[in-house]
């Protein structure tokens, strides 16, 4: 049995010092070389993807800058002040997640305390993620700020979307390009913390983990996470693939099926079981629209066809049924019926609607027996 108190592969192993990241070399030589020869800019602004390393890569800075033994890229670790900002309680490293504002009463107000000394440290350092969702308010404190930072504030911005910022943060920032994470990078680090921690493993699994992943060691270490819990503490390549499936693939296989057969019944009962588990109907439009994508390829490009698909089979089938035009229409209409959600009289509606739209324009066949007898 594991113990109660199992944490997060995520949250356990995430990296205290620059040498432990995984990726992001470019980065981390810039910040190196900056805090050695103590030419650090005031504001630093990271972009990337979800679950590349951009709190992590702030939460090290600021250990870098305020560590007790002087500023370096290789803080000791074990001062208070390190020990507090790897507990996340360290008072003067603000985190702020502009997405939610979780934490936070007061965005302005705490950007604006930007000018009063630090409490404890030798900077204030300043975390907002996806900074471009701060409120009207918050964003012309932060602007204010940034025109004239204290030297012992440090403003690291993240974001998804830097071309939702304008130009006047954009001129003030150093910016940094986070990459996504190779599946191999991925991998590596899932084979370094299984064989740390004693978990038997077969290296298919990892592969097929990794892929999903997408580019973000979090997901990846997330759904490694649900792969040895659904492994009874091992990780096999066979439940691996079923976790997968499971998840996503196989209901949304289901529906783009029912769609290529043009059977209406079909695609309503394929629609209602999704429905049933209430859903993110989003992230199903989003699951659809991908396999879509997947389809495309395989008509559009010669010999295309990814390693290691469990549903391989079943794509080169739609490729087949439907034409090039139809997966692009179906593919936009997935993207559309997703931005018209929140219109829908309720969400469930709004996704059978739009895959109804799919049935709707979907061009008439003579081999369509399921609509020809209405
Ligand atoms: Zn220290």
């Amino acid at each position: 049995m594991r113990l109660m108190s199992y944490q997060v592969l995520a949250r356990k192993w995430r990296p205290r010092r620059f040498s432990e990241l995984v990726g992001q070399e470019h980065v981390v030589r810039a910040l190196s070389h900056a805090l050695a020869s103590g030419r650090m800019h005031h504001a630093y602004l990271f972009t990337g993807t979800r679950g590349v390393g951009k709190t992590t890569i702030a939460r090290i800075l600021a250990k870098s800058l305020n560590c007790e033994r002087g500023t370096s890229a290789e803080p000791c670790g074990e001062c208070a002040v390190c020990l507090a900002v790897d507990a996340g309680r360290f008072v003067d490293l603000l985190e702020i997640d502009a997405a939610s504002n979780t934490g936070v009463d007061d965005v302005r107000e705490v950007i604006e305390n930007a000018q009063y000394a630090p409490t404890r440290g030798r900077y204030k350092v300043y975390l907002i993620d996806e900074v471009h969702m701060l409120s009207k308010n918050a964003f012309n404190a932060l602007l204010k700020t940034l025109e004239e930072p204290p030297p012992h504030a440090m403003f690291l911005l993240a974001t998804t979307d830097p071309q939702k910022l304008p130009m006047t943060v954009l001129s003030r920032c150093l910016k940094f390009n986070l990459k996504r994470l190779l599946p191999e990078q991925i991998q590596g680090q899932m084979q370094h913390i299984l064989d740390a921690e004693g978990i038997a493993c077969e290296a298919d699994a990892l592969a097929v983990l990794a892929r999903a992943a997408d580019g973000s060691l979090r997901d990846g270490l997330s759904l490694l996470d649900q792969a040895i819990a659904y492994g009874g503490g091992a990780v096999r390549a066979a439940d691996v693939r079923a976790m997968l499936g499971s998840l996503d693939s196989a209901e949304v296989l289901g529906l783009a099926r029912a769609l290529a057969a043009g059977d209406g019944a079909a695609l309503l009962a394929e629609a209602q079981r999704i429905v049933a588990f209430a859903p993110d109907f989003g992230k199903v439009l989003d699951d659809l629209a991908a396999l879509w994508h997947r389809v495309q390829l395989r008509q559009l490009v010669p010999g295309y066809a990814a390693v290691d698909e469990a549903d391989g089979v079943a794509l080169d089938a739609l490729a087949a049924r439907l034409s090039a035009e139809e997966v692009q229409l179906d593919y936009q209409l997935a993207l559309s019926g997703r931005r018209d959600l929140p219109l829908a009289p309720d969400e469930a509606m709004g996704f059978e609607m739009a895959l109804l739209r799919m049935l709707a324009f979907r061009p008439q066949r003579e081999d369509d027996s399921a609509r020809a007898a209405l």
